[in-house]
């Protein structure tokens, strides 16, 4: 994953989507800031290169998926179906070897828990867990929440998986 450009894909609640790319990780930081208007802030990253924080708002709870387009999945799926009765639903079967054979290949994308901004192209170190509900129920309904979890000292960075 670390062959692609370094980017950050905004995602404003309402708003217009934006993405900006640099050569570097160290050049993002910096784009990011004019971008929106703040201080850059280095200490988002490691000296690697690797993400520490978020870099549109810096809150440090991020988690991992796979860069996978869901509009290509449900296409390789109604196709399958379509042509199952056709295939004596060997479709079916090819469309789901399919399926996993791309979603194993797809690159990681590193989502904000705060503001949902997606970072692609950085250093995969440390790496951040895939999407923890008790962290997003504790951001939604803090105290009231009901199976949120403290935010561990550094945020997620190096933490491990969730176990549901
Ligand atoms: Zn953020």
């Amino acid at each position: 994953m670390s062959h692609r450009e370094p980017s950050l894909e905004l995602v404003p609640s309402g708003g217009r989507r934006r993405l900006l790319r640099a050569e570097t990780p160290a050049l993002l930081v910096e784009r990011v800031a004019a971008a929106l208007g703040h201080e850059a802030s280095p200490g988002r990253l490691t000296a690697e290169g690797g993400l520490l924080a978020c870099l549109a708002c810096g809150h440090p709870e991020l988690y991992t998926q796979r860069d996978f387009p869901r509009p290509v999945g449900i296409t390789i799926v109604v196709l399958a179906a379509v042509l199952a009765p056709f295939t004596s639903y060997v479709s079916l079967f090819v469309a789901a070897l399919l399926d996993a054979a791309l979603y194993h290949l797809a690159p990681a994308v590193v989502v904000c828990y705060a503001c949902h901004a997606r970072h692609r192209g950085l250093q995969p170190s440390p790496r951040h867990p895939a999407f923890d509900r008790e962290i997003e129920e504790r951001l939604l309904y803090g105290k009231r929440a009901v199976m949120g979890k403290p935010m561990r000292p550094g945020g997620t960075a190096d933490a491990p998986e969730p176990e549901h």
